[in-house]
């Protein structure tokens, strides 16, 4: 038997314990990981709680990120032994996920570990990593380059912030970051912000159509009002990538910044990210957007054991940076 942690949901009520189960309980699929990592993320967070609309049935393993070794393969792409790393997709949604000692997945949605990281290192980043490197990588092709100016990064000391940050930081960006932490201000100098503004200063009470323009580009986990105040203030043909809503899902916006700036609203999608491009960036995040600082001033590690207490801080907005979970 190995370990795992389940959620159930009961009248309306869910709770989380570690179940023993073996290899005949795992779902389908034609590769067999030994977890070694997973991670936490703010959709784990979602799963774990009776409205979070994520889990389809239960009990059920959430964990949408796993990284660790191939027990079993009939695929031929990988075989027994093969580094790898899974996100996304089902997995931790419909499909028993990461929060396992091991998983069982269709050989589409796995991705080989790139040379240059490590198991942990990739379950450092993690799906919030993945979506914070998409988000540099479509503001690139949005040709928000470090010439054109400031780049703002919201909930910057949460998963996605503090990844963009280092990022953006290590591609020669000018990062400005905001956050409700007020006590985390060093925190975000070391990942190499280099102005720090407060939640509010990106999301006042009035949004008004157009703002005095302030940013080349932004990377906003946040979305609700935040995003469209990013939007208002975004400097003439800039670009906004959106991956988030923390802050909220619906926004007051008006055309005019798209229609009077020619700025760009980018939607950033993980989940369903085609390996065609899934693969190149996972590439990408182990060399040129590798982040410095990722194994020590990021990242809490924590047990299985452990993990009920951080989704539930996670949902309060309160996890610095980003909590790998070990199952080894
Ligand atoms: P996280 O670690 O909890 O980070 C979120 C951060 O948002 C918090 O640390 C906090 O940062 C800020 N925040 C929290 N509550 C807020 C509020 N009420 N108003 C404004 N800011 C608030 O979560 P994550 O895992 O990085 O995920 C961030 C968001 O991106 C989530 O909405 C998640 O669902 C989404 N996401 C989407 C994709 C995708 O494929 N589109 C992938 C990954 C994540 P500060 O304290 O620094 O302000």
């Amino acid at each position: 038997t190995f370990r795992a942690l389940f959620v159930n949901k009961e009248s309306n009520e869910t709770n989380l314990e570690i179940r023993h189960i073996t290899k005949d309980d795992l779902p389908n699929g034609n590769v067999t990981i030994r977890v070694h990592y997973s991670s936490v993320n703010y959709k784990d967070g979602l799963a774990s709680i009776p409205n979070g609309n994520i889990v389809q049935s239960y009990p059920f393993i959430p964990g949408i990120d796993a990284a660790g070794i191939v027990e079993e393969s009939a695929d031929e792409r990988f075989t027994v032994g093969d580094e790898v790393i899974v996100t996304s997709y089902e997995l931790g949604v419909s499909h028993f996920g990461g929060y396992s000692e091991y998983i069982r997945v269709p050989a589409d949605w796995v991705v080989p570990l790139p040379k240059g990281l490590s198991l942990k290192e990739a379950m450092i980043l993690g799906t919030a990593g993945f979506t914070a490197a998409l988000s540099v990588q479509q503001l690139e092709h949005a040709h928000v380059t470090p010439e054109k100016g400031d780049v703002l990064v919201t909930g910057a000391t949460g998963g996605v912030g503090s990844i963009a940050v280092s990022m953006l930081a290590k591609k020669g960006y000018d990062v400005v970051a905001s956050t409700g932490k007020m006590n985390e201000h060093d925190y975000l100098h070391t990942l190499g912000a280099k102005e720090i503004l407060s939640r509010e200063d990106v999301c006042p009470e009035k949004i008004r159509p157009l703002g005095r323009t302030r940013w080349a580009g932004a990377v906003d986990p946040v979305g609700g009002n935040t995003l469209a105040h990013v939007l208002s203030t975004t400097k003439y043909g800039g670009a906004v990538a959106v991956s988030g809503l923390t802050g909220g899902v619906s926004f007051q916006g008006s055309v005019f910044p798209f229609i009077l700036r020619g700025v760009n609203l980018l939607g950033i999608d993980s989940v369903y990210c085609p390996m065609e491009v899934r693969q190149p960036l996972w590439e990408r995040i182990a060399t040129d957007l590798k982040p410095a600082y990722l194994t020590t001033t990021i990242v809490q590690e924590i047990t299985l054991e452990q993990v009920p207490d951080t989704l539930a801080s996670i949902l309060k907005g309160n996890v610095r940076g980003r909590v790998v979970v070990n199952l080894m």
